[in-house]
């Protein structure tokens, strides 16, 4: 804890924690080492983690990157939070992110974007940008994320480490400051799947009293399939039998040439491996984007009615009167991007549009989740590129958000359907940039997923 503590002082220009408590981490510490000594041995006992800043914390302030939040405190943690600490697991301090999650480019913080360790003039993704970072500086060995439309797989893809959105309703969404509701979902990122799968059997379980939406299934060991053959494989090709889905529309033309030659190349491994690949298709793949950016904002608009300068956040210093102050703070204290997004959701939400765009989008996002169905009935994972792109530089697209918005063409569908999905380290694309290759798997196939991850690695 210390040592890492120490080396992300020296790491600071990448931009990836917003908040330190060097006394609660050492305090963790001691409490680990304690007991360690009385003989407990779990796996995540002692290791120091780092939690996006988007998480409830009682000992570390919580911004999710807006000025609206700035100082505040929590009086309570995260579930997530809690049930790593309950294992053992020390905090190193709060992640950069993009404000309220909205980005993927961690260029909407409030607070300064984080960078890329393989080269800083570039974005690191967004909006779990600050956790890429300090996985694949060796700032932490793992960390949390969310994913929302890809803001874990987008992200891991860009910074070379692996990440897991797990199923929707998998981990609980207490204690995470909400975005987009019927999308937000928490996730670990790390070095390798294993790693990953740690994290997700802590982080993971039914927390229904707190999260009406969580699932109300027991723990799972997401390890339990590391390393194994799959059933009636030899090690020689432990993954005979695995039938792994191409989508058509994840490989045209949309798709620069330096993230497909890494892609392609993990897929031929896969094909060492014992798995056979096979093309399927998404055909409302391009309708994901259209669709999120009505349903996500929708929902963002309402989340984000709770900070009006009275309950919680940003109260502007002069104000005439009640709406006054509202108006005052919100514009303060909102970024632009979140501003943009309140006013896309409070839009297609009103009386007289709400029929032909927020309706009209739910309906889409159904037929979405059928073409996932319909696509798993011819093959057990799906693989793409998680981007279409290699890290952009910084700036490149601040003034652009359509450039932004398109850029999550291949993490959308998976989220609009409540799927699970991950993204590992394929190679590596233009300017020796890193590529993620995207596995998505059927609900609840977080095992079968970092099994697959794991024997790639
Ligand atoms: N980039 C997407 C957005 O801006 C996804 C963000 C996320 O998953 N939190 O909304």
């Amino acid at each position: 804890t210390q040592h890492l503590l120490a080396r992300a002082q020296q790491h600071q220009h990448l931009g990836a924690f917003l908040a330190f408590n060097e006394a609660a981490s050492l305090a963790q510490a001691k409490a680990a080492d304690a007991r360690v000594a009385a003989g407990e041995r779990t796996p995540l006992l002692g290791v120091p983690l780092a939690h996006k800043d988007i998480f409830v914390t009682r000992d570390f302030p919580t911004t999710a990157g807006s000025k609206m939040l700035e100082g505040y405190r929590s009086p309570f943690d995260a579930t997530v939070v809690s049930k790593l600490a309950q294992q053992g697991a020390v905090t190193l301090g709060k992640l950069n992110c993009d404000e309220f999650a909205m980005g993927g480019s961690n260029e909407n913080s409030a607070y300064g974007p984080a960078r890329n360790p393989w080269d800083p003039s570039r974005v690191p993704g967004g909006s779990s940008g600050g956790s890429a970072v300090a996985v694949a500086a060796r700032l932490a060995p793992a960390v949390t994320g969310t994913d929302t439309g890809g803001s874990i797989r987008q992200p891991a893809s860009f910074c070379g480490v692996t990440g897991i959105k797990p199923t929707y309703g998998r981990c609980s969404r207490y204690g995470m400051v909400a975005f987009a509701s019927s999308l937000d979902q928490a996730g670990p990122m790390a070095r390798s799947a294993a790693d990953c799968a740690t994290l997700l059997t802590a982080m993971a379980g039914p927390d229904i009293d707190r999260d009406s939406t969580s699932l109300d299934r027991p723990a799972e060991d997401y390890g339990r399939l590391l390393g194994q053959p799959r059933e009636g494989a030899s090690a020689a090709q432990p993954l005979k039998g695995l039938r792994i889905g191409l989508p058509r529309e994840f490989f045209g033309d949309g798709v620069a040439a330096d993230v497909l030659t890494p892609v392609r190349a993990a897929l031929a491994e896969y094909e060492k491996l014992g798995a056979t690949l096979v093309e399927v298709s998404l055909p409302r793949t391009e309708l994901a984007i259209p669709v999120y950016y009505i349903i996500a904002p929708a929902e963002a608009s309402s989340n984000l009615s709770r900070f009006d300068g009275v309950k919680f956040g940003h109260r502007a210093a002069q104000y005439n009167d009640l709406v006054d102050m509202y108006k005052r703070s919100r514009t303060e204290a909102f970024g632009p991007e979140v501003q943009r997004r309140i006013m896309i959701g409070t839009y297609v939400l009103s009386h007289g549009y709400y029929d032909a765009y927020y309706l009209k989008a739910q309906q889409i996002r159904r037929l979405i989740a059928q073409d996932f169905q319909q696509a798993f009935t011819q093959c057990d994972l799906i693989a793409g590129p998680a981007a279409p792109t290699v890290a952009w530089a910084l700036g490149e697209k601040a003034d652009d958000p359509v450039a932004n918005y398109l850029a999550d063409i291949f993490t959308l569908p998976g989220s609009l359907a409540g799927l699970p999905g991950m993204s590992l380290p394929a190679g590596f694309g233009a300017g020796g940039m890193p590529v993620g290759l995207q596995l998505m798997g059927n609900y609840l196939k977080e095992a079968e997923l970092l099994q697959a991850a794991h024997a790639l690695q």
